[in-house]
């Protein structure tokens, strides 16, 4: 049995006294990590302080980028080691923001997803299709061609610890979540692509989020769904209310 794992990802939003202030109203709320993974994806200037509120709670504070190199003449960058340092325990990877905004490529991301690995933080590696790919019957190839290139050279074993998550850009912020065989049948291949690279086991053990416009309306249906282990969250991970119930349907 595979555990969900519900991740918000705050994206560039809420003031260090807004996050101070969710971090307080959610962290005693939370079911048990033994039940489901709720996981808190913030900027950097407000990971420290999360990490701290959250220490003795269920509770685990993301990054939402990093560099994959330790240290170095990288201005503008954050390592993995000060990540790590800090007690941040997942990093989001390859969002289609990063791919699209900040000219983030398949290449780069499978070098921070071994960076990750190399620091004891759990990669979050994003993938999806646009719109465009998705009307001209794309998707399942690009998806594909994403997963591989993602974890070329890592064992099985990293590929077991892996999370994937699978976001249409279609879905993201638009309103327009896929429907929920929409988004299984994509996680479904994930599983396959995983199994042909990495073995059954590994197939097996991955973890696949959906993300696209979840809310607490349709998150039930999502995670019911067979190849769906879990949610990556932005507009309706921002509320403390809504994340409560985003989480407390992981369980
Ligand atoms: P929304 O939930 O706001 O659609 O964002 C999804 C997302 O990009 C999470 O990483």
């Amino acid at each position: 049995m595979r555990k969900q794992v519900i991740a918000g990802n705050w994206k560039m939003n809420k003031t260090h006294k807004e996050a101070e202030s969710f971090i307080n109203e959610v962290k005693g709320k939370v079911p048990s990590k033994e039940s489901v993974e709720s996981v808190v994806c913030a900027p950097f200037p407000f990971l420290q302080k999360l990490v701290e509120e959250t220490k003795d709670s269920d509770v685990e504070i993301g990054a939402q980028n990093m560099y994959f190199e330790e240290n170095g003449a990288f201005t503008g960058e954050v390592s993995p080691v000060m990540l790590k340092e800090l007690g941040v325990t997942y990093v989001v990877l390859g969002h289609s923001e990063r791919r699209d905004v900040f000219g983030e490529t398949d290449e780069t991301v499978n070098k921070k997803v071994h960076a990750a690995f190399d620091h004891d933080l759990t990669p979050i590696v994003c993938v999806g299709e646009s719109l465009e790919q998705r009307e001209s019957d794309e998707t399942m190839n690009h998806i594909e061609s994403q997963i591989t290139k993602a974890v070329e050279g890592l064992t099985d074993d990293q590929v077991k610890q892996l999370i994937i998550a699978y976001e249409p850009i279609w879905a993201i912020g638009t309103g327009r979540t896929a429907s929920s065989e929409q988004a299984n049948e994509v996680c479904t291949h994930i599983r396959k692509v995983v199994g042909k690279l990495s073995g059954d086991e590994a197939a097996e053990a991955v973890r696949i989020q959906y993300g696209g416009s979840v809310k607490p309306a349709n998150v039930d249906e999502l995670l019911s769904q067979s190849d769906i282990d879990g949610a990556l969250v932005g507009g309706a991970s921002l509320e403390a209310d809504s994340f409560l119930k985003l989480v407390e349907a992981g369980k």
